[in-house]
């Protein structure tokens, strides 16, 4: 097995990686003048639930350990996804509650910072065992009130997803019934069951928005020594799951080259681009991306990391960039694609090497805003677009109508129904997503471009999220 999540054995640095993360906010708290007993709130682990529960599997009983994590209350529900993996750790779910907190703040989403995990390979489950696993998963949260609309509202994470978060909503709903707001208690839902459009392929399409604006910055790609715009920029994926697959399929379809795809059992690569919507239809028949036509397989998976490329972006596992090979990539740039893929320890060194690492808790903020917008919709009960959809459609053809007839020249049907086509939800929620995004990275660049003693964009990213976590104290009272 590979170097599956944050196992400290497998990690050659052996800091735990929730002292990783800290390492991170320590270097910009201390660029900070807030009072030490606020930064030491903000970056305190508040609540941390340990449980165990007994599950019958195939006629015998299993004990399952489970955790959730709520790093930060100062904004409520708190939000973070569920791993169901058999690595998970206490100090993983705690260190990634913690990146929640941050990347929230950091995209302006006004929820506090949670994370999940149940200790198991899904794999080894049948889909009856997993609906016991999770809905028991559930009650437990239910019983400690670690799970509920107004405060903890889980969501997917690796080896979870809509049919888990379906699982999850409907034991809620069951023991809340007469609860008008129920249904918010957990988000990336499939539709019929309050789910939003566009909440799937969130992440890598949020993904996408924040590298062309970083490669469309012409005075940083001066600095790094790339010609700006997303055109032909040669990218290497690593991980071909939800954030991989739809991270890949966006920056192809934006004119990019993706030369290599990694996975857990081997890499495929063409240096003149990988056909990625083909690849997934492998992928999906066959379980694996080895045995992929018009692209050479790579054994060793992990040394397609350190191949050339613009734009290395790690979108499977944290730790995946360290002190063993970090020394050795040659990419650009680093999109962060998964969350803490670059150690603590590594970062200095790919710096040095004048890398730019596009930070994670800016980069894949893209499934926690689009979540925000379906807790949105829960909580008014209606789909966005329902009500304006028809009026602004009516109003563009009139508009066009009186241009034609003021003009004489008739617009074909194509024409007039791309003028005059109102908003849907998906279109909706994908302009949201960009304008967070979009304005997201302009606040984090102004920190780095005018802060004194700011030599990155993590710690710039840091900076934009300690700044708002520290008004939220101010404006609670609690410090003077
Ligand atoms: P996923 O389970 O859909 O996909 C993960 C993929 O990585 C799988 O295809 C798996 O086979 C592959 N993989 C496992 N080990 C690997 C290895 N050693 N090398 C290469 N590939 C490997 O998970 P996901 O939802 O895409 O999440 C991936 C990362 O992104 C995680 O760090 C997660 O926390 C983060 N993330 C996910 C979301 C989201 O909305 N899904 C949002 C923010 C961050």
């Amino acid at each position: 097995m590979s170097t599956l999540h944050h196992d400290i054995s497998h990690n050659p640095e052996n800091i735990p990686f929730f002292e990783s993360v800290n390492m991170n906010f320590d270097k910009a708290a201390a660029l900070l003048e807030y009072p030490k007993g606020l930064l030491d709130q903000i970056r305190a682990c508040n609540s941390v639930y340990y449980m165990q529960f007994p599950v019958r599997i195939q006629g015998e009983v299993q004990v399952i350990q489970a955790w959730r994590s709520e790093h930060s209350q100062h904004k409520l529900p708190c939000k973070g996804g569920i791993r169901f993996s058999d690595m998970v750790n206490q100090d993983e779910v705690m260190a990634l509650s913690a990146l929640m907190t941050y990347k929230c703040a950091v995209v302006n989403v006004p929820f506090g910072g949670g994370k999940g995990g149940i200790k198991i390979n899904p794999k080894n489950y049948s889909v009856e065992d997993l609906e016991r696993i999770t809905r028991r998963y559930t009650v437990e949260l239910i019983h400690k009130n670690f799970i509920g609309p107004a405060v903890d509202v889980p969501a997917p994470d690796y080896g979870s997803g809509a049919r888990e978060m379906a699982w999850i909503a409907d034991t809620y709903t069951a023991f809340n019934g007469r609860e008008i707001d129920a249904i918010a208690c957990v988000t990336g839902k499939p539709i019929p069951q309050g789910g939003v459009r566009g909440r799937t392929e969130a992440t890598g399409r949020g993904l996408f928005f924040g590298v062309r604006e970083t490669v469309n910055d012409v005075e940083l790609m001066k600095q790094i020594g790339l010609e700006p715009g997303l055109q032909n920029k040669r990218i290497i994926v690593q991980g071909f799951g939800n954030v991989g697959y739809h991270s890949a399929l966006f920056l192809a379809e934006h004119g990019c080259i993706i030369t290599g795809i990694i996975e857990w059992d081997g890499a495929v690569v063409n240096p003149n681009g990988l056909d990625i919507p083909a690849l997934k239809k492998h992928y999906d028949a066959t379980g694996s991306i080895k045995g992929f036509e018009g692209a050479s397989f790579i054994e060793d998976g992990n040394s397609v990391l350190e191949y050339e490329c613009d734009i290395l972006a790690p979108c499977a596992l944290e730790a995946q960039i360290n002190l063993g090979n970090a020394g050795r990539i040659k990419a650009k740039i680093i999109a962060e694609g998964a969350n803490g893929p670059v150690t603590a320890a590594a970062e200095p060194i790919l710096l040095q090497k004048g890398i730019l690492i596009i930070p994670d808790m800016f980069l894949n903020a893209g499934g926690v805003v689009v979540s925000y917008f379906e807790w949105l919709k829960n909580l008014s009960h209606v789909r966005f677009g329902r009500m304006d959809k028809r009026f602004d459609e009516r109003g563009n053809h009139n508009l066009v109508s009186m241009v034609e007839k003021l003009t004489g020249h008739s617009l074909s049907a194509e024409e007039r129904s791309m003028l005059t086509r109102g908003a849907d939800e998906e279109d909706l929620v994908n302009s949201g997503l960009e304008d967070t995004m979009i304005s997201s990275y302009h606040e984090i660049m102004n920190i780095w471009r005018t802060k004194k003693n700011v030599h990155d964009m993590r710690v710039a990213a840091f900076i934009s999220a300690i700044d708002k976590i520290a008004v939220s104290y101010y404006q609670l009272g609690i410090f003077p």
